[in-house]
């Protein structure tokens, strides 16, 4: 395979609006029920300050994510009354219009969503995400009536034709077979090549977590994680870029087999999904990476930018802070430089 001429990254922050969750993924340690200690709704002025640090350390992306449906979830109402809300999407929908407001990009992963849900948000998000984890039926995803792959590929489907770049992916190592993979690889294609809308399909290894009924399950093996990008990156098509995140597995093999970008990487949240996983500081990642540079991208892909496919409410924002190329203006590569001196 051709060496990557360069690989790219975005740079966020990451704000997990609520834990609180219909589903009860066997591997998920993030997830809470009202009333249960660490359960949470993060307030207005929690997130509107991390939005605010998170322009003057210059990122560009704002990830919002979420338990899925948290509204199905007794108790939950009481949450979002106290801040203010009757519905987690019109909570969400002010979120966005703050980021924008304060300069930053909003990206959303709320789990499957509804047509009007997608059409509510497409507005004020540069781009959204769903993994689409694995087509097959899964032990993994017992008691998760989001997690019925059809059901996902739907809320994926809907993006596509309402033109949303779209960030999708795989959890790798939780009980789904080699051939799993290559039909979940498939699926996404097949909807990419429909609609045109998927910036990059990320290959995340499963990390098991303490108290969750999976937490001796066993992680994939670095061998199984090259097989899985090379398999991505024979069955996605050449403009879907390959994602792996670095603060859950060394980058730089998997770079060799198909990786091309590295997703967000925030210099002031933590991934509140994997919380024992501390994001690389990008100069130390730039070093690790040696000739390969690495190229700061927004949360919309180049491609998307040039083809204008952002709404009139983010258009002005996108374009202060996108190059000609549609790439972050100020490139890492200056930052890498920058590093000699
Ligand atoms: S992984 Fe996501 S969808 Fe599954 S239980 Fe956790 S928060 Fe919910």
């Amino acid at each position: 395979m051709e060496k990557a001429s360069f690989v790219t990254f975005s740079k966020n922050v990451f704000i997990p609006v609520t834990n609180i969750c219909r589903n009860r993924c066997g591997y998920c340690g993030f997830r809470r029920e009202p009333g249960q200690p660490g359960a949470r709704l993060m307030k207005p002025a929690e997130v509107i300050s991390i939005l605010k640090n998170g322009v003057r350390a210059g990122c560009t992306e704002v990830l919002f994510t979420f338990g899925e449906y948290a509204e199905e979830m007794p108790g939950y109402n009481l949450m979002l009354d106290e801040i203010g809300y009757s519905s987690t999407l019109d909570y969400l929908l002010f979120l966005c219009e703050t980021a924008i407001e304060t300069g930053i990009l909003p990206h959303t992963n709320a789990g499957v969503m509804t047509r009007s849900e997608l059409e509510a948000l497409k507005p004020l998000n540069a781009s959204m995400g769903l993994m689409l984890e694995s087509t097959a039926s899964l032990e993994a995803h017992k008691d998760c009536p989001g997690k019925i792959p059809e059901r996902r590929l739907e809320t994926i489907r809907e993006a596509g034709k309402l033109q949303i770049p779209y960030t999708s992916g795989l959890l790798i190592g939780i009980g789904e077979s080699r051939e799993d993979r290559i039909e979940s690889l498939e699926a996404i294609t097949s909807l990419h090549r429909e609609y045109g809308h998927i910036q990059e399909v990320i290959i995340q290894n499963f990390a098991p977590k303490p108290g969750t009924p999976m937490e001796s399950f066993p992680e994939p093996t670095v061998e199984e994680m090259m097989d899985a990008v090379v398999l991505a990156r024979h069955v996605l098509p050449s403009d879907v870029s390959v994602q792996v995140a670095p603060n859950l597995i060394d980058p730089k093999a998997l770079i060799g087999k198909g990786v091309t970008d590295l997703g967000g990487i925030s210099p002031l949240t933590i991934d509140w999904i994997n919380p024992e996983a501390e994001w690389p500081d990008v100069r130390d990642l730039q070093k690790k990476l040696g000739d390969i540079p690495l190229r700061e991208r927004l949360p919309v892909y180049p491609q998307y930018v040039k083809r204008g496919w952002y709404s009139e409410r983010i258009g002005s924002l996108i374009e202060r802070l996108s190059d000609n190329e549609g790439y972050r203006k100020q490139p890492a590569i200056e930052n890498a430089e920058d590093l000699e001196k």
